[in-house]
């Protein structure tokens, strides 16, 4: 008996290890709703003419990533929509001004088909307020059925029950589905990731993903990046799924911005070892430094360097305006 109460709290403690450090005691799926990404997005040609707006993933039949194509817009933004059983929520609008609102009418008329269900409330919130994420807001803005969350601190907070921005952690309720709102001022603002805890995907917004984090405040992002490394202690992360692609398959590699063409892009997905790594760089500094990573880019901004960047921007996008009918691959050094 003495033994055998040993042997429990031995167990139990392996146990409650294993979870602090978000692993799973068996390598059987871990009770996490799977689903699949794509081997490859479509990024925005060669052939424009030929190319659709909006790819729109299946993840798996409540999870959808529509990816917006650089064709209509060079951010090429990925845009998420969950259903719950009570409500579905999209994450952001995009960046350019097309036509998004009759295709989410479409995706929640074919979910509520498929289900049997009459028809689904929507809230339409953001990852954060900039521009190319918030372009088609007045598509959805005073619309019946629609539940609008504005990218503004106190709406934010209201919306997900955040008591104090940006260090507690709020939630949002889909009906048999929670996701967790984690404020992640850095880069913006008003930016939040959600955690699923039905797939265990993290969405990480413009803070994290494959490409150049764009850091407008160091210090704010230093702590969301704390803030997002102690929530996912004890967490399973399936996947990390952030809001653009700027990185090559290549490592240290970008494509440069304004860039409409990309087809040899990274793949969407990081790991929690990409937020560890990005998380242990950002402690080591002692000021804010460009530091290129394996899949990502530390990129602090100033006046100085939005100027270049926007000179860049211009160079490369109207470059590949007047060729993108029959794009060539672009250059990327
Ligand atoms: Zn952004
Ligand atoms: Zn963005």
């Amino acid at each position: 008996m003495k033994y055998l109460s040993i042997w429990l709290v031995v167990a139990l403690a392996w146990g409650a290890a294993l979870y602090t450090n978000a692993q799973a005691p068996q390598p059987d799926g871990a009770g996490i709703e799977p689903g699949k990404l794509p081997a490859k997005w479509r990024a925005g040609g060669p052939k424009c003419m030929e190319t659709p707006e909006w790819q729109v993933h299946e993840y798996n039949p409540d999870f959808y990533i529509l990816r917006e194509n650089g064709c209509v817009h060079y951010e090429k933004p990925f845009l998420y929509l969950i259903f719950g059983n009570d409500k579905a929520v999209l994450m952001d609008t995009g960046a350019g001004t097309t036509e998004l609102a009759t295709l989410v009418d479409s995706l929640v008329a074919k979910w509520c088909a498929r289900k049997g269900r009459e028809k689904m409330p929507l809230m339409v919130m953001h990852s954060h307020g900039h521009r190319d994420h918030v372009a088609r807001d007045s598509q959805f803005q005073n619309r019946p059925g629609v539940e609008f969350v504005p990218a503004e601190v106190g709406a934010v907070q209201r919306a997900f029950g955040i008591k104090t921005w940006p260090e507690t952690i709020g939630s949002l309720e889909l009906g048999g589905r929670t996701l967790d709102v984690i404020p992640i001022p850095g880069h913006h603002p008003v930016a939040v990731a959600l955690y699923d805890r039905r797939t265990a995907v993290l969405m990480t917004g413009d803070n994290i993903y494959p490409g150049r984090l764009y850091i407008s405040d160091w210090p704010s992002f230093v702590a969301s990046t704390q803030r997002l490394v102690d929530f996912t202690q004890g967490r399973l992360i399936s996947h990390m799924l952030g809001c653009h692609i700027e990185q090559t398959k290549t490592p240290y590699l970008e494509y440069t911005i304004g860039s409409i063409f990309q087809p040899d892009e990274h793949v969407l997905e990081l790991s929690r070892g990409d937020l560890l790594e990005l998380n242990g760089v950002l402690k080591d500094l002692k000021e804010p430094t460009r530091v290129a990573l394996r899949s990502m880019t530390l990129y602090p901004i100033n006046d100085a360097v939005l100027q270049q960047m926007r000179k860049s921007r211009e160079e490369t996008e109207t470059r590949q305006r007047r060729t993108m009918w029959s794009q060539p691959a672009p250059e990327t050094r």
